[in-house]
């Protein structure tokens, strides 16, 4: 049966004003099973009203309040994990253990981090002697828009909402039209746990209609949204016309650098085919291009190669699959494009590069054998351009210097992850890393509290900790003579 998805507006589940929906797909069957509302700015603006309303109230309660909302809507995500997990598995492809080891508690870890940050949280007094004293006020911004993508869904959305509301702002959310599903739970969770109408807004739709009409409204003060470096572009000029705040967490062409004198062992090993394949490959933070000393490149690849070979491929509902299906049929599409892209390259596909079939259920599933390329040049497309699917490339190095001069020669700039037990060289290669995010000898490993993002087309600003509550909030500074 089809499951028909609502917005939520003024605390209430309603339907799109113009009565029109879009079609919701499980990649694992290809089939629809749910109808997404495709809202338009006639939605946007009674979203708006309401959230206008809301604000005073809202961003005068003390933090502790706010902090109380967030909790109950914490405890209830975690209460009914399963559901979510189930949710997020069949909307998006990804392996029901993933979502349900991974999203959904992060989702409710964001909610508490920051439940817990806002009560936490100080500002800056700065004296001048015995003439001033200044302080610095950080005041909630008004109604912002978080716009999120369909890799992590509960995931990410999480992530902008949590410390939006925190500081006291009212929020429109727009989950990615591929993936609504955990969003409309959270909005029935939300109505729930009490948050008063109007503070936090739900609307499905696409990014081109929805989301398009969110960035350019002037009554909305801020955008934080994540997804591709081409949307980002676009959000960045709209935004930059009214001199509204935007924070854009982009795309990425991760390094993988590992030297001769790395960790060998198996685990190790694990977590560098996990940093390649997890979620299908369809994380921003995945490590795309590995790059291995020239002395062990041919043992290395021989062990990835075998590793990456022995990781199944199948319904992402059954624990013993490591890998389920990519989104969508338009993904599926793109990335089997990239693959026979590598090939006209000049690039020799070690292990997959071809769609799997999945009997059964899945038969007409989007699935994706995990592809190791090699022998292509650091500058073709293949190791230039984003495939944001499970496609990794090899490329031999001889030297820390052409190490970094690999790892850096793309447009992008999120993560990198280093493998070695020098710790000199270690520091010296992060130093000299251009990524916002360097991991050393692990990959994923998350403190909600640093500083999260990329540089050059990666993205512009930071989230996590108190860099997002910083983005949230507008600096004030107050100068009071002390001797008039
Ligand atoms: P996307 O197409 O850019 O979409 C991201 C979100 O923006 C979706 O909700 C989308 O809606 C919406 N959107 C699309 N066009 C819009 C517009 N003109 N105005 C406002 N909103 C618009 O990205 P995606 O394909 O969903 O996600 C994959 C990308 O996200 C990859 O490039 C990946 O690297 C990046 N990503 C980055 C990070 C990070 O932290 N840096 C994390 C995860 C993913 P619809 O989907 O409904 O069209
Ligand atoms: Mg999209």
């Amino acid at each position: 049966m089809t499951q028909t998805l609502s917005n939520l507006i003024d605390g209430r589940l309603t339907a799109p004003a113009n009565g029109r929906y879009l079609e919701v797909f499980e990649p694992a069957t290809g089939r629809c099973y749910a109808l997404a509302p495709d809202s338009d700015s006639a939605d946007v603006a009674l979203a708006l009203t309401s959230a206008q309303q809301a604000f005073p109230d809202w961003s005068q309660q003390p933090s502790t309040e706010r902090a109380r909302h967030m909790n109950r809507l914490a405890d209830l995500i975690e209460t009914r994990l399963e559901q979510f997990a189930q949710a997020e598995s069949r909307d998006s492809g990804k392996p029901l253990q993933l979502a349900r080891n991974v999203d959904i508690p992060r989702a409710v870890a964001n909610l508490r981090f920051f439940a817990a940050a806002i009560t936490q949280w100080a500002s800056e007094a700065h004296a001048m002697e015995d003439r001033a004293l200044n302080y610095t006020l950080r005041q909630p911004l008004g109604v912002v828009a978080c716009i999120s993508p369909w890799n992590l869904p509960l995931y990410l959305f999480t992530w902008k909402i949590a410390p939006a509301l925190a500081a006291g702002n009212c929020v429109l959310g727009k989950p990615s039209e591929v993936t609504p599903l955990t969003a409309q739970l959270l909005a029935e969770a939300s109505i729930e746990a009490g948050f008063p109408p109007g503070v936090l807004t739900i609307l499905h739709g696409s990014g081109a209609q929805t989301g398009q009409a969110l960035v350019d409204h002037p009554a909305i003060k801020a955008i934080s949204f994540t997804g591709s470096t081409r949307v980002g572009a676009q959000i960045a000029l709209s935004a930059a016309r009214q001199f509204k705040k935007a924070s854009l967490e982009l795309g990425g062409k991760n390094a993988t650098l590992v030297f001769a004198d790395w960790n060998a062992s198996e685990a190790q090993l694990d977590t560098i085919v996990r940093s390649a394949f997890a979620n299908q490959g369809q994380i921003c933070l995945c490590g795309s291009r590995i790059l291995v000393e020239r002395s062990i490149y041919a043992e290395f690849r021989e062990r990835f190669v075998a590793r990456t070979r022995a990781l199944r491929v199948g319904d992402p509902l059954l624990p013993e699959s490591d890998l389920g299906a990519v989104v969508s049929q338009a993904h599926f599409d793109k990335v089997m494009g990239c693959i026979a892209l590598a090939r006209e390259e000049g690039g020799r596909i070690l292990t997959g590069g071809e769609a799997v079939a999945v009997p059964g259920r899945c038969e007409n599933g989007w699935f994706i054998a995990p592809t190791v390329i090699e022998g292509l040049g650091a500058q073709c497309r293949t190791n230039q351009e984003e495939i944001f699917g499970p496609v990794v490339t090899l490329q031999p190095f001889d030297d820390d210097a052409q190490a970094l001069a690999l790892a850096n020669c793309t447009n992008y700039g999120l993560a990198a992850s280093v493998w070695t037990r020098d710790l000199t060289r270690a520091h010296r290669v992060a130093a000299g890393l251009h990524s916002g995010i360097v991991w050393i000898n692990c990959w994923m490993l998350r403190d909600l509290r640093t500083p999260f993002g990329g540089v050059k087309q990666s993205g512009l600003g930071r989230e996590g900790g108190v860099e997002a509550l910083r983005f949230f909030t507008e600096t004030k500074n107050v100068c009071i003579a002390l001797d008039p």
